[in-house]
């Protein structure tokens, strides 16, 4: 096929819902109820991850965080994930937002994340009938515990892992700036597409761990303004080993962010 016929097939995909509704006829990955990915009563079935755990080392905390102990080998400070890919629903709309143009998808996806990140926001809040009973060791605790992040979250920034330029023209849209921007709007964060993607570069899942972290080196360059005293949220569909994710905070933390926080849906 020809480019032309190739990028003109991708526009057509990826901006007439009802197309694609032709070609893949969708139904609710969950029920089957015809004409949706996922029905609302599915939904709001999907199982949030309430607890979190070092990425490295699986050590379970509240937050996220990298313990004490792997951190040093991370310029990531913590990831959050919000799913877990052994449940069916949740494995089948990352892989069909992978193989399918589909903007319903990536928003499903979203909202999902939203309802995940007001739960950790939550969890880090002292509400205001706690601290009428005044304030104890405990609840100090609690905050020493929290991440800046969790209190300033309003001031964060958003960021999408980026496509390369050649995979986002293929697919017709990057599904992560996607999901990124329907998180943006409802918390009403900023969100930059300043990160970049250098090389193309084979995909990672089929590498070692090694050559992971080989294929990564000088990939991603910052190109926005300054990050200076930015927190960070670094948005992804999914996270493995996490290498991608750090090598992206690398970048970010070089142009000058304090904070930078994974956010997936899960880890696969
Ligand atoms: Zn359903
Ligand atoms: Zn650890």
């Amino acid at each position: 096929m020809s480019i032309n016929k190739k990028r003109f097939l991708n526009h057509v995909l990826s901006s007439r819902d009802f197309i694609l509704d032709l070609i893949f006829p969708i139904e609710c990955l969950g029920c089957g109820t015809e004409g949706v990915w996922l029905c609302k009563d599915c939904f709001r079935q999907l199982p949030i991850r309430t607890k979190q755990y070092c990425l490295n080392c699986k050590k379970p905390n509240e937050f996220g965080e990298f313990c004490p102990d792997c951190a040093p080998a991370y310029a990531l400070d913590g990831v959050w994930i919000a799913g877990d890919y052994e449940n069916k629903i949740i494995a089948s709309l990352i892989k069909n937002l992978k193989y399918h143009f589909a903007r319903d998808l990536a928003e499903i996806l979203g909202q999902f994340l939203i309802l995940f990140l007001r739960n950790l926001i939550n969890k880090g809040r002292i509400g205001k009938t706690d601290l009428g009973i005044g304030i104890n060791e405990e609840k100090i605790e609690k905050i020493k515990k929290t991440p800046e992040i969790i209190f300033d979250f309003k001031n964060c920034l958003l960021i999408p892992v980026p496509l390369h330029k050649k995979r986002e023209r293929w697919r017709g849209f990057n599904q992560v700036l996607a999901i990124a921007k329907t998180i943006a709007t409802h918390f009403n964060l900023e969100l930059s597409t300043g990160l970049i993607r250098l090389k193309h570069r084979p995909p990672q899942a089929k590498l070692s761990e090694a050559k992971r972290k080989r294929n990564l080196r000088n990939c991603f360059a910052w190109t926005g303004a300054s990050l200076a005293n930015r927190r960070v949220i670094l948005v992804d569909d999914v996270v493995t080993t996490g290498s991608t994710l750090n090598e992206c905070a690398k970048i970010l933390k070089q142009a000058g962010a304090s904070e930078v926080w994974g956010l997936v849906a899960a880890k696969g």
